[in-house]
């Protein structure tokens, strides 16, 4: 009897997986065809600098235009993209994509840091510190003001490359961030192995800095921390007024959040925060 129970829920459990197979193939074949068919999209959201809100930069973050489904949350599939085949064609999509915006805005007169994600693809093969040196000549954007993104999944990497790419990286002028810092397991010790420029306060510290006094305790740290090393800080996910000023108070040089704006469309990012006509953006 103990025996056909267990046989039951083996079975039940090989089933589950074969669904989860299912679903995943079926995703992934169906962000094949949205890459083929232009469905991504780049949405903007401004960085400030928390004294006078005054914009320093934006983040670009990927959206998926479903037909049926609307804008789709990179939280749902970049997690599948990233272990995928399609994983590099997108990555690369992003960049050219955002530094592509960034010098359109540049020529309009509006000197707007872009920051990019990085998958961790990115940094598995091919060379990426060369693929950005292209993609600046190319565009002719100004190297300060491309930003990469990295999370602490792609610090794990082959240490040596790692560091190797970054170094060559950043001797182009371009500035590599630490993002959701602290929401790793060994943040403090890639601080000290990467040569980083910066890094990002996780929004779980962010969002609750007004009540939880060991939120506010781990973020007042890091900000003293970033400090001490030399290194930029960037607070996300500041949803009110209250939030900015603990951060100001913090000495939190610049933050994002939904208080400051929301991820949006080029045009609409356009409309509310530069200053002249929208720049015409040349097709890839
Ligand atoms: P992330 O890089 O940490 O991006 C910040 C996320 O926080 C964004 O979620 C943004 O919409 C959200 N956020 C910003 N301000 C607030 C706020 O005040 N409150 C709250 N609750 N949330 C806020 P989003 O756009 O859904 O992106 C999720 C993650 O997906 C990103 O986290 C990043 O890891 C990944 N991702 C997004 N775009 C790309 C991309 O182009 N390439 C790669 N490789 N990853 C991307
Ligand atoms: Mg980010
Ligand atoms: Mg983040
Ligand atoms: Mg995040």
């Amino acid at each position: 009897r103990a025996k056909a129970t267990r046989r039951g829920s083996h079975v039940i459990f090989e089933s589950a997986i074969r669904q989860e197979l299912e679903n995943r193939l079926t995703l992934e074949s169906e962000l094949a065809l949205a890459s083929d068919r232009g469905e991504f999209e780049l949405f903007y959201q401004p960085q400030v600098r928390l004294v006078d809100g005054s914009l320093v930069g934006a983040e670009a973050l990927i959206r998926w235009r479903h037909a049926a489904r609307g804008y789709v949350s990179p939280a749902e599939f970049m997690p599948v993209v990233n272990t995928s085949a399609l994983s590099e064609r997108i990555a690369n999509w992003v960049m050219e994509t955002a530094c592509r915006q960034a010098r359109a805005w540049e020529m309009s007169g509006n000197r707007v840091r872009v920051a990019i994600n990085l998958s961790p693809s990115q940094l598995d093969s091919g060379d990426l510190a060369h693929s950005v040196a292209e993609l600046l000549d190319a565009t002719g954007l100004t190297p300060s003001l491309l930003e990469l993104e990295v999370t602490e999944d792609i610090l794990l990497h082959d240490e040596a490359r790692v560091l190797d790419m970054f170094k060559r990286i950043q001797k182009l002028g371009v500035r590599v961030l630490f993002d959701d810092f602290g929401t790793g397991y060994a943040s403090l010790s890639y601080l000290k192995k990467f040569p980083l420029d910066g890094l990002k306060i996780d929004r779980s510290f962010v969002l609750d800095l007004l009540t939880d006094s060991d939120d506010a305790a781990i973020v007042g740290s890091t900000i003293g921390l970033s400090k001490q090393l030399g290194l930029t800080i960037v607070a996300e996910g500041i949803e009110n007024r209250a939030t900015a000023d603990v951060l100001i108070s913090m000495g939190c040089a610049e933050g994002q959040g939904y208080f400051f704006g929301r991820p949006m469309p080029a045009e609409a990012f356009e409309r509310q925060f530069l200053t002249t006509e929208r720049p015409v953006v040349s097709a890839a």
